[in-house]
């Protein structure tokens, strides 16, 4: 940020912070000309020469767009984003005819490190089923766990293992024996159970062939009492932020849903879709937001001559 910030300052740039877009102004020939503007409670109509760029962020703050497209993320407690992403950006370039594209698509995170050391526990589904290796990113993490598992999932250590993440997590459930752990936890008879005997049987020579988690964190879990702390989404944290938006081609020109670039129409970051979309890792938003947010201003601006 202080790069950009010190990059716009000598730029010549007029910033207007603290003004809303509410509409794009459109020529007779259907090119994008110009933007209206609210600040100060007025509007303006804002003339731009080579085109408007979007980059207004997601719709992560817009629970009617988020239930319509993203039903599974308005389930996450953690919204994760700026105030005003609203989705107002993407709806100003469909008002104008660009085509969305993977609007459905989000970036889910179940953070339960730190503490490294939880890891040696077992995430496992509402059936008492592991379905990942625990020390996977946590967007993998959340990803599975929501989008696959339904968000019914716990996370099982024993006394050995026991320790409590920092990002606070309620214990669902604990128990002397695997048995009444299950039973707590409304899983069929026997399908923990299965679970940490086959784990286990593996475990004692450090491996983990079902999901192949490293070693570091493959011990048995043998030692009562059992616990369970809850990884459902409803009592828990997941932390999401929507990756679906506006389709652009690589110099982030609104496209329409034929696939021709709408003349005057930028769009960038979450306001498109990201590249990462499905399977997001960290650095996948900022980055395809600032490597494609230069083409769109480059494109742009060379459209008006400059
Ligand atoms: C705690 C946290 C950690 C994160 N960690 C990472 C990470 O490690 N790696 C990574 O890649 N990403 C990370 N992200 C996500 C990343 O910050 C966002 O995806 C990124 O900021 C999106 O950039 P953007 O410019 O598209 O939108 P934003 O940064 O959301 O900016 C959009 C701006 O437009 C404004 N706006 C909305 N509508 C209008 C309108 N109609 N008119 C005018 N203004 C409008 C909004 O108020 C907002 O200020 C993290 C986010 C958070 C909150």
């Amino acid at each position: 940020m202080q790069k950009l910030l010190a990059a716009v300052a000598v730029s010549g740039a007029s910033v207007r912070p603290d003004a809303r877009a509410t509409a794009l102004v459109r020529g007779a020939d259907g090119d994008v000309v110009g933007a209206i503007v609210r600040a100060d409670g007025r509007e303006a109509a804002v003339r731009a020469r080579g085109g408007v760029v979007l980059a207004t962020g997601g719709f992560i703050n817009d629970e009617r767009m988020l239930r319509l497209h993203a039903p599974e993320l308005a389930r996450c407690k953690y919204r994760v984003g700026a105030e005003g992403d609203d989705g107002s950006g993407i709806r100003l370039g469909l008002s104008a005819g660009a085509a969305p594209l993977n609007l459905g698509m989000g970036s889910i995170s179940l953070p339960v490190t730190p503490p490294k050391a939880i890891l040696k526990g077992l995430l496992v589904n509402g059936q008492g089923q592991r379905f990942v290796n625990e020390d996977a990113y946590f967007g993998r993490l959340g990803e599975h766990a929501l989008l696959h598992q339904g968000g019914r999932c716990f996370w099982i250590l024993d006394d050995a293992t026991f320790v409590r993440p920092d990002v606070p997590r309620k214990v669902a459930a604990v128990g002397e024996t695997i048995g009444e752990l299950e039973r707590e936890l409304g899983m069929p008879d026997g399908a923990l159970a299965a679970t940490l005997e086959l784990y286990n049987r593996h475990a004692a020579r450090g491996e983990d062939p079902l999901f192949h988690k490293k070693r570091d964190y493959v011990v048995p879990l043998e030692q009562p009492p059992f616990g369970a702390l809850d990884c459902t989404v409803e009592g828990s944290l997941y932390a999401a932020f929507t990756l679906g938006g506006l389709h652009t081609d690589p110099d982030g020109a609104a496209l329409t849903p034929a696939g021709r670039p709408i003349p005057g129409l930028y769009a960038a970051g979450r306001t498109t879709a990201c590249l990462a979309a499905p399977g997001y890792a960290s650095g996948l938003s900022l980055g395809d937001g600032s490597f494609f947010g230069r083409r769109a201003g480059r494109a742009a601006a060379a459209r008006a001559g400059r």
